[in-house]
């Protein structure tokens, strides 16, 4: 009975610490969650970027061509849905059809 009590208590104190820890946990990633960049912003304005690549003003940025977006942009980091990270950008997400004129060619 006593070795019983003990086992119960253990779990009891495992199954409290779980649920202190989740509303940490829960915490922590909305902290690192990241926000659309705002085409409007004023960095995303100096550098052109748009968040669909077939409606960069071509008359405003000649480098540009229609085959470049931040989906195959060197500068890209990390994820492979719509919105995605850049190094330009930190702390934003830019869409995966966007383009700016920081683009590069990605490697490989
Ligand atoms: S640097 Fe590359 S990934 Fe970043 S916004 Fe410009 S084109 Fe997109």
């Amino acid at each position: 009975m006593a070795t019983c009590s003990r086992r119960n208590l253990f779990k009891l104190a495992g199954a409290g610490s779980l649920a202190l820890l989740l509303p940490v946990g829960t915490r922590l990633g909305s902290a690192f969650a990241q926000e659309q960049l705002d085409p409007n912003d004023a960095q995303a304005k100096a550098l052109g970027y748009v968040h669909d690549t077939t409606t960069v003003d071509e008359g405003k940025w000649a480098s540009h061509s229609a085959d470049q977006n931040c989906a195959n942009c060197q500068l890209k980091q990390g994820g492979d849905g719509e919105w995605i990270g850049c190094a330009i950008f930190p702390g934003k997400l830019v869409n995966r059809n966007g383009w700016c004129s920081a683009w590069v060619q990605a490697q490989g």
